[in-house]
């Protein structure tokens, strides 16, 4: 497997590439921005990417949409819940005074369970993960014991919920009831930041203490 990731854009967004070594299939997962180094990684290792994978639909994970789709003929695949967001971005992106590129629409939905191939042996299952924004989505690599969540968990923190159709419990509950149970030792690659693991932020992340869902 290629497994690689760099910051993109504005607000240096983790921009991932999962790749399978034999087939040279890729999917990139948040592009973020920054096209032509996205273009470049993936050339460094001979990949087409054949899926442009948004885990949510905030203007800082779905810039380079247009880009990367208009040069690699790649469809872009969200939540269905995130469909409204991909179409009113440009007014987050002012609120911080950033520009934003209009994303085209989604070619394609991605749903809790749903298994994207890469290659012939790659599986990304797909979790929904609500809470930060209505269709987050998790994309587990259950083999390799890793699980790429967009802005749900980040090291010692979480994701936001005052934008709209966030919600502070739910994105508590999509980490207990969805990211817990892939394991202790699974690495989670979030949307910003560093990795970490499901230990690391059950013992350290103040916001899973017990006694913290109340706030
Ligand atoms: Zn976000
Ligand atoms: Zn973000």
């Amino acid at each position: 497997m290629i497994f690689k990731y760099f910051e993109t854009g504005p607000l240096m967004v983790n921009c991932y590439i999962v790749g399978d070594e034999q087939s040279k299939e890729a999917v990139v997962i948040d592009p973020g921005g920054d096209v032509e180094t996205i273009l470049a990684e993936l050339k460094e290792d001979h990949l087409k990417c054949k899926m442009i994978i948004d885990t949510h639909c905030h203007f800082d994970h779905i810039g380079g949409n247009k880009g990367l789709k208009e040069k690699t003929g790649a469809p872009i695949y969200i939540h269905p819940l995130e469909k409204d967001l991909l179409g009113s971005m440009s007014e987050m992106a002012m609120y911080f005074g950033a520009e934003a590129e209009k994303s085209p629409p989604a070619d394609g939905f991605l749903n809790e369970g749903d298994i994207v191939k890469v290659g012939k042996d790659l599986e990304l299952q797909v979790l929904h993960t609500p809470g930060h924004s209505p269709g987050s989505i998790t994309l587990c690599l259950k083999d390799r014991n890793l699980a790429i969540v967009g802005d749900v968990l980040f090291q010692f923190s979480i994701g936001r919920t005052d934008f709209p159709g966030g919600s502070h419990p739910e994105l508590i509950k999509s980490i207990k009831t969805k990211l817990y149970p892939l394991g202790d030792n699974c690495g989670i690659y979030p949307g910003h930041g560093p990795p970490t693991t499901i230990k690391q932020e059950k013992k350290h992340n103040p916001f899973l203490q017990e006694g913290a869902e109340l706030e």
